[in-house]
């Protein structure tokens, strides 16, 4: 397993966020995690990046405890995080945020004396294709749609080259169309990465989820099936149906 993590408990002042037993994620696999408004869904995404700490547990990455690691080193480690809140320079073209992007990644050093070489503007364009985001590199990331705006945000967490992307709620406030479309692109990235994505909209769960889908409830892990099986649950459909 690429990440795995046992026993993890999480708490805010005394209230139980997190008290997960047993999660994992394999090379490769895109993971959706459902659950209800307050289930503790952002905050798994945000101890696995190091951004929260955690009471107690366990949790691995390519074999090495990660918990307590600061996000810096985490990211290095080859974990990206694309978080609800937007990250990009409106300022900016699409291209120059990229390029910030890999920039970004270096060290101060390295990036007082950054030169764009022929591999660095190669890497940018695959990935920029990949989120099909070619058509609008010498747009402003400001004037973008709200789709394009989020593709570009999965594109700069793609060029800090992790090998697991965690990507919180990433069809929120988009179009039927935009939805489908991030479905379609999160499907493709998925041949070459791992992924965690947490989602509410149904319909966008069942075009993405090829492999296990996870359901967290007040914290805890109700349970964990394929789309059919989570779907039909009477417990997932009663605390759905219950909020
Ligand atoms: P979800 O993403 O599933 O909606 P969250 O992980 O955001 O849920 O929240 C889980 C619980 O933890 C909620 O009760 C929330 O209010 C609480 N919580 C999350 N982050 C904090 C924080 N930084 N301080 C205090 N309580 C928090
Ligand atoms: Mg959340």
């Amino acid at each position: 397993m690429l990440l795995t993590v046992n026993n993890l408990s999480v708490s805010f002042g005394g209230v139980h966020a997190l008290n997960l037993d047993h999660f994992s994620v394999g090379e490769k696999e895109l993971r959706v995690i459902i659950g209800p408004n307050g289930a503790g869904k952002s905050t798994l995404l945000d101890i696995i990046c190091g951004k929260t700490r955690a009471d107690s547990g366990e949790v691995t990455f390519k074999g090495k405890q990660i918990l307590g690691k600061n996000e810096v080193t985490i990211a290095e480690m080859g974990i990206g995080r694309k978080f609800q809140k937007p990250s990009i320079f409106p300022e900016l073209t699409v291209y120059d945020n990229l390029l910030l992007a890999v920039k970004t990644k270096k060290d101060i050093f390295s990036t007082l004396f950054f030169r764009v070489t022929p591999a660095i503007a190669d890497r940018i364009h695959s990935v920029a294709m990949r989120l099909q985001l070619n058509g609008v590199m010498y747009k402003l990331a400001g004037a973008l749609a709200h789709g394009q705006k989020q593709w570009l945000e999965i594109a700069i967490v793609m060029l800090q080259d992790p090998t697991l992307m965690l990507i919180d709620e990433p069809a929120a406030g988009m179009s039927d169309e935009e939805t489908e479309k991030t479905g379609g692109l999160l499907l493709e990235l998925a041949k070459t990465h791992s992924i965690i994505v947490i989602e509410h909209d149904m319909k966008f769960i069942e075009q993405i989820a090829n492999n296990l889908v996870t359901v967290l409830v007040r914290g805890k892990r109700l349970m964990e099936g394929t789309f059919d099986e989570v779907k039909n649950d009477q417990r997932v459909i009663d605390c759905y149906l219950g909020r």
